[in-house]
């Protein structure tokens, strides 16, 4: 295919998606938006405490973009820390680790990062049929313009 991998793997995903400070006025509130691949980036460095090389092999991208993704992630938590302003995670270029898929027989399988980047599943192995699609992991608050990176057409499914 000869595309450019922009997935970032990403091992996990935050049940708590929104933090709002307190005693804010909701009128007066505002929104920084964390991307899901940000906060893996953040997770990986500041709580497992890796060297950002092997960060970046988790997350399957360069250290450069490792580096990039981080510090973005911390430049928008300082904002809001700082300027008193909502956190959102949500939406990002990553696929996740596993993948958990189910047909429409109720079938359900994993399908690692690897062959969801470069061949994704087109049918249910256990009783062929097309009508397949991915679960998505619980507590990922989709919400506004969720699945963004789906209606923008990067993806085959
Ligand atoms: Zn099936």
């Amino acid at each position: 295919m000869g595309r450019q991998p922009l997935w970032r793997r990403v091992d996990f995903i935050p049940q708590t998606t929104y933090f709002k400070p307190a005693g804010v006025p909701l009128a007066q509130l505002e929104e920084t938006c964390l991307s899901v691949e940000e906060v893996e980036a953040m997770r990986l460095k500041e709580l497992e405490g890796l060297e950002q090389e092997k960060c970046a092999q988790r997350m399957n991208i360069s250290r450069t973009t490792f580096a990039r993704v981080l510090g973005s992630a911390r430049q928008k938590m300082a904002d809001a820390l700082l300027n008193g302003k909502a956190i959102r995670i949500e939406g990002g270029n990553f696929e996740m680790a596993l993948r958990r898929f189910r047909c429409l027989n109720n079938h359900e399988w994993d399908v690692p990062f690897e062959t969801m980047i470069t061949a994704p599943p087109q049918s249910c192995p256990a009783c062929n049929t097309p009508s397949i699609m991915p679960l998505w992991p619980p507590g990922l608050g989709w919400g506004r313009g969720g699945r963004g990176r789906r209606r923008r057409g990067r993806h085959r499914w």
